[in-house]
């Protein structure tokens, strides 16, 4: 969730701290600080608010050292404020850390630690932490590296930290459990550590990705070296990052989510480019094809997912159901890791994750792996560890996702899951090739029709000023529109603050329908297809109540025009498809509401991106 930065090496560390940092923000903001040490002086800011806010105090001559490291919060434990912010210090002032996740057992070790005489500032967790690595430390005799180690060995929960001693200009040392740490190894032994690669692609691409358990000291004698909590050499495994600069600015767009709507037409093309022919109608993903016999044989598919993800995966309930015939069954992985859920060695988990690090998603994936299920992944972030923690699996190509509220994430993630219904149905043998050619025909058409459905803006815009002011909105769609009503009503919801309600449209009679009057904006897609008729008289529902409908339409539709308010139309596809065209105007409609209400889109208040704790 938060973002870490550290550096050690020969330039100053404060520029990249901070530029780092920013490219973080969006992981969790609620606080900023930053520790860097010269000569022997470590000097600690940190403050309540965002990087800029951070800036504000940091003092001229503090910003020179070679040695620093950096961190945004999400606050878990203790309200954001200028105390609980990281870094925090030891007891003697030697240590500083910085620390993502949750420590779960640090209320037992901070009573020990307390009963020692240990004074605590902060009501943080990671304070704690630091607290006990110094005891441990000091109590064993032993160098910082070793004391990380032992410390964490007797810690549970989830942790990316980096701690830097005041006493050793030459040191950095780091580890992580279920949160993610990357380690860019720059010319000279310069090293960089960040949450994700973002902040250092400008430096190197020379990159460690730490694995779960590991801990690393980064030196400037000794140079980089990785152990295991169980006290196991690792060799560090040098890899090339891919990941471009642009991929990772705003590219002259006003905000990250407007950029990551608009790339859309390409991200959703990279999520099936080379995967699918369409003259013969065939899939090439070697997650079916190496795997032919356990989609053949799966019982059933269990998709665990949260959020947006958890919206794609009801979409690929429908698909698997309608292609492949495999009985499907879509969880939030938060729920379903604590309820001993019934899993047989012939199910298959699709676990759908953007960032690949979603704590409960990995979770319910250990606990999945562990009942005998194969494991299939969807996810955005290549190498996190949803992705290597799965028996197989498929990227879904959409590039770095900044804005916190997903967009082009979820079109990709729908298009993976759709060519993969397609290439399992015909391993089944329960699609007609005449039929796979067709929809692959249509898939191919897709980019092109969100081209088009993204020149709605002007028109979404206006709707936009007409609602703003609006404190409920209901959405509704029914078959493969559903999960985009719950979808449309969550974008609305993350990033203007409006309360806003997903319903299958038929459902809206059995209580929402009680919300309805002359204020409350109905949400409608209403897209020619199999449900069009009763959708239809499901707005005539809203319309007699005196509701406001917002009908997203099929171009060229005249019914719903004569009886909605307004009408958005898109291209016409399949109705498998609708999903990813039909969320276009939603997403458009969000953001613009959003910036009308004066909201930050890209950092709305409360939400992370990458949800790393449970
Ligand atoms: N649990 C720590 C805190 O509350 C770290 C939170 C984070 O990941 O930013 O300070």
């Amino acid at each position: 969730m938060c973002g870490i930065v550290g550096y050690l090496g020969n330039g100053d560390a404060y520029p990249i701290l901070i530029k780092g940092l920013k490219r973080l923000e969006y992981r969790g903001y609620d606080s900023a600080g930053v520790a860097i040490l010269e000569n022997g002086d470590l000097s600690l800011f940190k403050c309540k608010g965002k990087v800029v806010d951070l800036e504000n105090i940091v003092d001229e001559d503090s910003k020179t050292g070679g040695i620093g490291i950096g961190h945004t919060r999400w606050a878990t434990h203790g309200v954001p404020n200028d105390v609980n912010a990281h870094p925090h210090l030891s007891g003697d002032g030697k240590l500083a850390l910085i620390h993502n996740g949750i420590i779960e057992n640090y209320a037992s070790i901070k009573e020990e630690l307390k009963s020692r005489g240990h004074i605590f500032h902060s009501e943080t967790d990671t304070e704690v932490l630091v607290h006990f690595i110094e005891d441990v430390r000091s109590k064993l005799n032993v160098s910082l590296f070793e004391a990380v180690r032992i410390a964490l060995s007797e810690v549970h929960g989830a942790y990316a930290i980096v701690v830097l001693d005041r006493e050793n200009p030459n040191q950095l040392v780091a580890a992580k459990k279920s949160s993610p740490l990357v380690i860019g190894v720059g010319k000279n032994d310069d090293y960089y550590i960040a949450s994700d690669a973002s902040p250092i692609i400008e430096y190197t691409k020379n990159v460690v990705y730490l694995d779960d358990e590991e801990v690393a000291l980064m030196d400037r004698k000794e140079g980089l070296k990785i152990v295991t909590i169980q006290n196991q050499a690792k060799t560090p495994y040098i890899q090339a990052l891919e990941l471009k600069l642009e991929a990772i600015e705003k590219g002259g767009y006003d905000s990250f989510m407007l950029k990551e709507i608009h790339e859309q037409p390409r991200s959703i093309r990279d999520s099936f480019r080379g995967r699918i022919n369409i003259q013969n109608g065939f899939v090439k993903m070697s997650g079916i094809d190496d795997y032919r016999d356990k989609w053949l044989n799966a019982k059933r598919i269990i998709i665990v997912a949260c959020g947006t993800s958890w919206h794609a995966g009801l979409v690929a309930e429908y698909l698997f159901e309608d292609f492949a015939r495999i009985p499907v069954e879509v969880e939030y992985a938060s729920e379903f890791r604590y309820r001993n859920p019934v899993i047989f060695p012939d199910d298959i988990v699709i676990a759908i994750s953007q960032s690949g690090e979603t704590a409960d998603t990995l979770a319910a994936i250990e606990l999945a792996k562990q009942k005998g299920a194969f494991i299939f992944g969807v996810c955005n972030v290549v190498g996190s560890t949803i992705s290597r923690s799965t028996h197989s699996g498929a990227y879904t190509h959409a590039g770095p996702e900044i804005g916190v509220a997903s967009t082009k994430a979820f079109t990709a993630q729908v298009t993976v899951l759709y060519q993969l219904a397609l290439g399992v149905a015909q391993v089944r043998g329960t699609i007609e090739q005449k039929d796979v050619i067709k929809l692959m025909a249509e898939l191919n058409a897709v980019p092109d029709q969100v081209e088009v459905a993204l020149k709605s803006n002007d028109h979404v815009k206006e709707i936009a000023a007409i609602y703003k002011d609006s404190r409920n909105a209901l959405y509704l769609g029914r078959g493969y529109s559903f999960p985009v009503a719950l979808e449309g009503a969550l974008k609305l919801k993350e990033i203007s603050y409006i309360h806003a309600e997903g319903y299958p449209a038929a459902e809206m009679k059995h209580g929402p329908i009680a919300l309805i009057d002359e204020e409350m904006p109905v949400f409608v897609i209403a897209t020619q297809g199999q449900s069009y008729e009763k959708v239809v008289s499901n707005i005539q529902e809203v319309k007699a109540r005196k509701g406001k409908i917002i009908a997203v339409v099929t171009a060229g539709d005249k019914t719903v025009s004569e009886l909605a308010d307004h009408t958005i139309e898109i291209p016409k596809t399949d109705d498998t498809l609708v999903p990813i065209i039909s969320v276009i105007p939603f997403q458009l409609l969000a953001y613009h509401v959003a910036v009308m209400r004066g909201c930050n889109v890209d950092q709305p208040r409360n939400l992370a991106k990458s949800v790393t704790v449970e």
